[in-house]
């Protein structure tokens, strides 16, 4: 099989996981959430809370600190830094141009989870340059 179906078009991610990304995203309403996704062997399982400096509905940024001592832990617990997350209250599930232009991991996966609605929307991405790769979310029970 090729095209959108090709394992590296995909992330694989867990249910528990995903639950948490909603849950920290709902609790920091009305201002973003923002945090990092690891995992081993391609699958995430672990989420990392961060603290969205910013304190804005409009945007986030993270603690130089509290990442150095995030990635700490993250090779301690032998974990692969493989994506973050950060919501957006009440845009769509895009990146916005800042999301893009402040971005500093062109090669891990973006998350972006819209509460726009009741139910919300969850995409994933990877920023190359200025162009936006859609991933497909691949939602594993482990
Ligand atoms: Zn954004």
């Amino acid at each position: 099989m090729g095209g959108v179906y090709d394992l590296q078009d995909t992330f694989h991610i867990t249910r528990e996981s995903l639950n948490k990304i909603i849950t920290h995203c709902r609790q920091e309403l009305p201002f973003e959430a923002c945090g990092l996704i690891s995992g081993r062997n391609g699958i995430a399982y672990r989420i990392w809370k961060m603290t969205n400096i910013d304190r804005s509905p409009y945007s986030f940024s993270m603690d130089l600190d509290e990442l150095k001592h995030v990635f700490l832990k993250m090779t301690k617990y032998n974990q692969e830094f493989m994506g973050i997350y950060h919501s957006h209250p009440s845009g769509i599930a895009y990146p916005s141009p800042e999301d893009i232009h402040f971005n500093n991991y062109p090669d891990k996966i973006q998350f972006i989870i819209s509460l726009a609605a009741r139910k919300p929307v969850i995409k994933a991405f990877r920023y190359y340059g200025n162009n936006v790769i859609p991933y497909k979310i691949n939602v594993t029970e482990h």
